[in-house]
């Protein structure tokens, strides 16, 4: 089980604090943010991972492309199509997540549980490199039972990766099986701009 460290709408300080602790995996959910906080320190930080963890837009596929590692929110085909051009351009491999709706909320991203199987193969025939499951649960439902379903859902697809649990939940994801959690308010504080996760 591995920490992904949420930065969203932290400091600098905060970024430096926790390399110099040996941190090196980290999650952004905001493209043009993550280009601030990491473009610069990539360079000096061989290392380092980093994994989108919010919602993108195809018209920035080639710039998530450009910066992240992982891209853990592949929700459609539209966006695996963008993902892929982007990934032949740049003369690499992309490894993505795709991110569940286990909720089958309206407003939150994600591709629909019974969507997933298909979304899978879709991925996986484009090129790209499925390495497993995200999904955030929603926020008032106990989230056992939804990393229950995506645990389920990795399984008969043969996916390891589990990215489930954030600061409220991620003893109970643990429980469950993730394989990486996503922690950001329980490390550095509170963020200062009210945000959920699914905004955007
Ligand atoms: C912000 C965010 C997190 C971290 O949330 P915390 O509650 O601060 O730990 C995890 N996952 C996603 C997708 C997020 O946007």
């Amino acid at each position: 089980m591995v920490l992904t460290a949420v930065t969203k709408t932290q400091p600098a300080e905060a970024l430096a604090a926790a390399l110099a602790t040996g941190q090196r995996l980290f999650g952004e959910n905001r493209v043009q943010e993550a280009q601030a906080h990491w473009a610069e320190l990539r360079s000096r930080v061989p290392d380092l991972e980093l994994r989108l963890i919010g919602p993108l837009q195809t018209n920035k596929a080639a710039d998530a492309v450009a910066l992240f590692d992982v891209v853990e929110t592949l929700d459609r085909e539209k966006l695996a199509d963008a993902l892929a051009t982007a990934a032949a351009k740049a003369g690499r491999t992309l490894r993505v997540l795709i991110q569940v709706n286990t909720g089958e909320e309206a407003q939150k991203a994600g591709v629909p549980p019974e969507e997933a199987d298909g979304l899978v193969r879709y991925a996986r025939d484009k090129g790209l490199i499925v390495e497993g499951l995200m999904c955030i649960p929603p926020a008032d439902e106990a989230s056992g039972p939804h990393f229950a379903l995506l645990r389920k859902i990795a399984r008969r697809n043969g996916l390891d990766t589990l990215s489930m649990g954030m600061s409220g939940d991620y003893e109970t994801a643990i429980r469950f099986g993730a394989t990486h959690v996503r922690v950001g308010s329980a490390l550095f504080g509170e963020r200062n701009r009210s945000e959920t996760p699914s905004s955007d």
